[in-house]
């Protein structure tokens, strides 16, 4: 598949899925992505980074998951479903903090006692559901783990991405960094 088509897809998937509310939080998917991509920008994250904040909750619009999902104590383990479809197209620097945004929110409630108390009350109740906050033995493995510190920088960005009626650049805004992304990180063009 072509890098363009690839992208093609993911706008497809905003257009559909995207409106849907962000797990129980005063603003839509796409919202939430648009705010957490602008956020890693605001930080002068690399490219990859950016992309990943922009993607990092496309496991849960795959899954139809809602704000309903975790009220009713399911883990949508959207963190696994998006990493792995991402890995189709997207290398390790995209994936891995995809894939460890919701472990970096176990393991912000485990050093940062401030972290827990600002959570939302949604990211609160999906916090049980996803195993609680680490012990202090799983925090120090888990600072070990390749991509730990883009996954912690992710998971800020997302847990501020929640302002409504925010006005940020919109999702064409990314359509060439997304291409350039999966120039560079993409192991398989050619299948999918
Ligand atoms: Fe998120």
């Amino acid at each position: 598949m072509q890098h363009a088509e690839i992208v093609n897809q993911i706008m497809e998937m905003f257009a559909v899925a995207g409106q849907a509310a962000y797990y129980g939080e005063a603003v839509s998917q796409t919202e939430h992505a648009l705010q957490s991509a602008n956020l890693a920008v605001q930080a002068n994250a690399a490219n990859e980074l950016i992309v990943a904040a922009l993607l990092h909750d496309v496991g849960h619009m795959l899954r139809g998951s809602d704000e309903t999902t975790a009220k009713r104590g399911i883990d949508d383990v959207h963190e696994e479903l998006g990493a792995a479809w991402l890995e189709r197209h997207f290398g390790p620097t995209v994936t891995g903090p995809v894939r460890l945004h919701v472990a970096a929110k176990r393991y912000l409630c485990a050093v940062d006692s401030a972290y827990l108390s600002g959570l939302s009350s949604a990211s609160q109740l999906s916090l049980r559901l996803q195993g609680g906050r680490f012990s202090p033995g799983a925090a120090r493995a888990f600072e070990s783990e390749p991509h730990f510190v883009e996954a912690v920088a992710l998971r800020r960005w997302d847990d501020a991405a929640k302002v409504a009626g925010l006005t940020v650049p919109g999702l064409e805004h990314y359509r060439d960094m997304m291409e350039s992304v999966l120039s560079e990180g993409s192991i398989d063009v050619t299948g999918s």
